[in-house]
């Protein structure tokens, strides 16, 4: 009875929903004959810029580029200290190496999966330049907090916003613990993510909630400098072509892959509300299931992954039974990124994110996964920790 087949994601419904405006918006690149940047691409930037509340949008080559040139374009390199979560995919911490700088990182609250702000301040340092929040699985961090901090010790902040398109940041109370920045959390309630900190950095790899058909990648900002300097740096350093000034990238967004994405925005609302039912249903149908914690159904968060925690060990066996149950899941991240043999005895623990490395699953998720597919897995998981 095992022919059902659940992928963590399946991309087939939303293209069948939006094929035909898909191709017609290929053919209309492969005719015009341009294919780097080009029309499409600022089309793409004002629509991403309007969408997200900021002045500037610059379209770069892939979410990790974003974050290197963001970091690059807000005068951090050699010698700075960046601090960040080491519960991410490693772009995160290596983008901060890549650009000369060292992560340094401070350790997450459970329940939101994202940095704790209560633990910032002790690893602040007269070489700390930056935060670096990563909203993960698309679950705004606690910005109001981090924006204070930032604020009190004359940091910048860039958000890496490649799980979070379309994530709003309201803040929960709950997390404020005693760092509570009440006028703050009011003053930037209702903001998209990106569009809070200095920079905000994005991913449109095709799994991302808003995915290309390739690479690509966005920096969002309301500094000029910084967006003047981000131009520059995505083509080789030149205002002015052949006029380098500066050493850059290669990070320029195809023609093709704007014009794809300028397809899907105005759909990524509705999408990341799909996600969003997925999440509220499982959490439903998992509520009492003892061994597992589902997650917060935070306001704005748009569930990227949707991931539970298997508590006493079981987690590995359950990811086993549900893949023998044709369900597939997912460990974001196995490795928390200090762990990771690049940076392995540089760093002291930090035990929260590495019990949770222990304890993460992610299950299928997307917009249109059926509430048929929600119960079954449900079922699943259910059948295997309670032995029903
Ligand atoms: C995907 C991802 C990135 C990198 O984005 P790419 O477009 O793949 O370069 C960076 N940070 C996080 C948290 C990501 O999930």
């Amino acid at each position: 009875m095992n022919d059902r087949q659940i992928p963590i994601l399946d991309l087939s419904p939303q293209y069948q929903s939006i094929k035909s405006e898909i191709y017609a918006a290929i053919d209309r690149v492969l005719e015009s004959g341009q294919f780097i940047m080009g029309q499409d691409v600022k089309a793409f930037e004002q629509e991403t810029a309007k969408y997200l509340g900021v002045k500037y949008a610059i379209a770069v080559n892939s979410g990790t580029d974003a974050l290197i040139i963001g970091l690059r374009a807000l005068g951090i390199g050699a010698g700075d200290e960046v601090i960040t979560t080491p519960f991410s995919f490693f772009a995160t911490a290596e983008s901060i190496s890549n650009v000369g700088a060292k992560p340094v990182f401070v350790d997450i609250d459970a329940r939101t999966f994202n940095i704790d702000p209560a633990k910032i301040v002790e690893k602040i340092s007269d070489r700390t330049k930056a935060i670096m929040p990563v909203h993960l699985y698309g679950n705004p961090a606690a910005m109001a907090q981090i924006i204070d901090i930032a604020q009190a010790h004359n940091l910048k902040v860039i958000e890496d916003c490649a799980q979070s398109f379309g994530a709003k940041y309201y803040g929960h109370c709950s997390n404020c613990g005693d760092a509570c920045a009440e006028s703050t959390r009011s003053a930037i309630a209702g903001k998209m993510v990106g569009a809070i900190g200095d920079v905000g950095a994005f991913s449109f790899f095709p799994s991302k909630n808003l995915g290309a058909y390739g690479d690509g990648g966005l920096i969002a900002t309301n500094d000029e400098t910084v967006a003047e300097l981000a131009k520059m740096l995505r083509v080789h350093g030149a205002k002015k072509k052949y006029h380098n000034e500066i050493l850059g990238y290669n990070s320029r967004l195809d023609t093709l892959q704007a014009a794809i994405l300028r397809v899907k925005l105005p759909y990524i609302d509705q999408w990341n509300q799909g996600r969003s039912f997925v999440a509220k249903t499982y959490n439903q149908l998992l509520a009492d299931i003892a061994d597992i914690i589902t997650p917060e159904l935070a306001d704005g968060h748009v569930f990227h992954q949707y991931t539970i925690r298997v508590l006493n060990g079981k987690r590995d066996q359950l990811a086993s039974f549900l893949a023998a149950s044709g369900i597939n899941t997912m460990i974001y991240y196995p490795v928390p990124q200090d762990r990771l043999p690049i940076y392995a005895g540089q760093y002291a623990l930090n035990p929260v994110s590495d019990e949770l490395s222990d304890q993460v699953l992610s299950l299928p998720i997307w917009a249109e996964l059926s509430y048929e597919n929600i119960e079954f897995i449900a079922n699943k998981i259910r059948s295997c920790l309670q032995g029903a």
